[in-house]
């Protein structure tokens, strides 16, 4: 049976805004982290993860995007820096991010347990995320890493349009929308993000494997690396990590 989306509020807004957890059917509490370079589709295998396993689907990317929505009610310095950061495309420094994960130390420790996605993305992110959860008595039940061919992230981002006004997505072969270049959701104007241009597709896969090859090394070293082929359908693609969550038992 699957389960409800979860209420993030705790995550999203920090634990001053509790979640409701009202009705929740006790399951086992998976702690998982995913990786996965952009176009992997890494966004709709958390989604179907979450409604299966009954995890909170927690991103930090999302925090920020949360943050920076209610920017007028006042942000720490370190938040509003982070912004700053996240704006430019570049990464946020560890120790915001880390504080800013510790802040949501309940929404790691939650009964419904977890699927961290963009975190962590360093190893220190990795090893502070490790001493926070020795510290609550856990330990993560599994890394699951997306691995897709270059040229197959290369064929599904510059297939993508993105809506200008809602930003929903298309891809023109896979997800084509009913009239070429309108939104189905709002009919909005469709068009071709900068970065997923092949060439800056290339250039952002280069920078994601430079920056993540150690941390995926900690996991494996750990014993804690899943590798999930990520080319086929998103069903297969969530059968194939389902399958190998259970393997491991
Ligand atoms: P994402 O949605 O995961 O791609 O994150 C969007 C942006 O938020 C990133 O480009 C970074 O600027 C920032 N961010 C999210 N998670 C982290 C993290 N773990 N470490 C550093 N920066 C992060």
């Amino acid at each position: 049976m699957t389960q409800p989306t979860r209420d993030r509020s705790a995550w999203l807004h920090g634990p001053q805004t509790p979640c409701n957890l009202e009705g929740l059917e006790k399951k086992r509490a998976y702690h998982i982290v995913l990786l996965g370079a952009p176009g992997v589709g890494k966004g709709t295998q958390a989604e179907l993860l979450c409604e299966a396993l009954g995890t909170c689907h927690l991103s930090t990317g999302d925090v920020f995007r949360a943050a920076k929505c209610a920017a007028s009610q006042g942000l720490t310095p370190a938040m509003e820096a982070a912004l700053g950061h996240m704006q430019r495309g570049e990464l946020v420094p560890d120790e915001t991010v880390i504080e800013m994960v510790r802040e949501r130390l309940g929404c790691l420790t939650c009964e419904c347990g977890f699927l961290l996605d963009g975190f962590p993305r360093t190893v220190a992110q990795a090893e502070a995320l490790e001493q926070m959860l020795g510290e609550a008595g856990l330990t993560l039940d599994a890394v699951l890493n997306y691995d897709l061919a270059i040229d197959k992230v290369v064929e599904r981002l510059s297939g993508r349009r993105t809506c200008r006004q809602c930003k929903s997505t298309f891809h023109v072969v896979m997800k084509p929308p009913a009239r070429e270049g309108v939104c189905d959701k709002c009919g909005g104007e469709l068009y071709q993000r900068e970065d997923d241009r092949p060439e800056s597709v290339r250039v952002r896969l280069e920078a994601y494997e430079r920056s993540t090859a150690p941390l995926a090394e900690f996991y494996s070293r750990a014993g804690l690396l899943v590798t999930v082929p990520a080319d086929g359908s998103p069903e297969e693609v969530f059968a194939r990590a389902m399958e190998l969550l259970k393997q491991r038992g």
